[in-house]
């Protein structure tokens, strides 16, 4: 495999449509458990805004699908917490995720930060994602907005310098650290993105530079990491996947990660949390036969971060 060299071109000339969207509704919004800092498994609210499209055009992302071209409407974010808190039971945290960068504002109106403070105090810990390129006095002055724990999600993605390079994300692994040093000395805790076998890595290099990666975010200071099985389904990735510069990951791989991961932190930062992302994860299936039971091993792991037994099957 070589380091495929990706433009902004590349990703827009295969890019299929994008869905429509209201933007006084959320595009989707769920209550599912997640391990807390303080080692409880508690309800996590999830609200993915619908808001204008991240500025970045990165290899491997498909978020644009549910995004606008425009940006909101003044009021309309915090109308669209609104909408998702009314028809959910109560949470004990809540992520904002708005398939880009939070502090962009392009992204969330700076108009509505006072509004959207007022409806999250309630929540013990609120988590949004942003770019380094985003990450200022912007982040510390919500912070203290809400006058609740501020969680921000950073995609470091991998710490493979050629390979984040190729991913087209217009950061270093050097801004990621800035970013991340800067938000954890002004109290804000620091959850970071890593892939799993990005475009031009094999399996064994795949979970390697992952495992590499998880060492370097916990020097970091990190406090959570979410690994991120890499997924095709935006157009560029099967153009990949065609030219034989991406393959995806296998999932005794993501349990293999997940399990190095686990073990590096119960030795080295036993505070940290480490998940492995589930969603759509058939598609990384060996076998049929035990991949559901993989799966389900795997979501063990997220909430104990513990190393649950092995899965046996005929498949080896
Ligand atoms: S910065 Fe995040 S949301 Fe924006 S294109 Fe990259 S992965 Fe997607």
């Amino acid at each position: 495999m070589t380091w495929p060299q990706i433009t902004d071109g590349d990703v827009l000339a295969v890019r299929p449509r994008k869905n429509p969207l209201d933007p006084w509704k959320p595009y989707a919004f769920l209550v599912e458990p997640e391990r807390s800092s303080a080692g409880r498994i508690d309800d996590v609210l999830t609200i993915f805004l619908t808001n204008r499209e991240c500025p970045f055009r990165c290899t491997m992302c498909d978020l644009w699908r549910n995004t606008l071209d425009e940006r909101v409407p003044v009021g309309a974010i915090p109308a669209q917490i609104d909408y998702a808190c009314e028809r959910l039971p109560p949470a004990n945290h809540l992520k904002l995720y708005n398939a880009g960068n939070f502090f962009d504002p392009q992204a969330i109106p700076r108009e509505d930060y006072i509004d959207i403070a007022r409806r999250v105090r309630k929540f013990a810990t609120v988590i949004v994602e942003n770019h380094p390129r985003f990450t200022g006095d912007e982040c510390i002055r919500f912070r203290d907005l809400i006058q609740t724990s501020l969680e921000i999600a950073i995609g470091l993605e991998t710490i493979h310098p050629a390979i984040l390079a190729s991913l087209n994300k217009r950061m270093t692994v050097n801004d990621f650290d800035k970013a991340a040093q800067m938000l954890i000395k002004n109290q804000v805790a620091v959850r970071t993105f890593l892939l799993l076998k990005p475009p031009g890595l094999d399996e064994e290099s795949g979970v390697d530079w992952a495992f590499r990666s998880i060492k370097h975010a916990l020097e970091i200071g990190v406090s959570c990491i979410s690994l991120i099985p890499t997924r095709s389904g935006n157009g560029l990735m099967e153009r990949l996947e065609a030219e034989g510069n991406f393959s995806p990951p296998r999932i005794k791989n993501m349990e293999r990660i997940l399990e190095q991961g686990l073990e590096y932190v119960q030795t080295s930062s036993p505070t940290t949390r480490i998940f492995m992302d589930v969603w759509d994860a058939t598609r990384f299936f060996d076998c049929e036969k035990c991949g559901p039971a993989r799966i389900g091993r795997i979501q063990r792991m997220n909430l104990s971060q513990q190393i649950e037994p092995a899965i046996v099957c005929q498949c080896g």
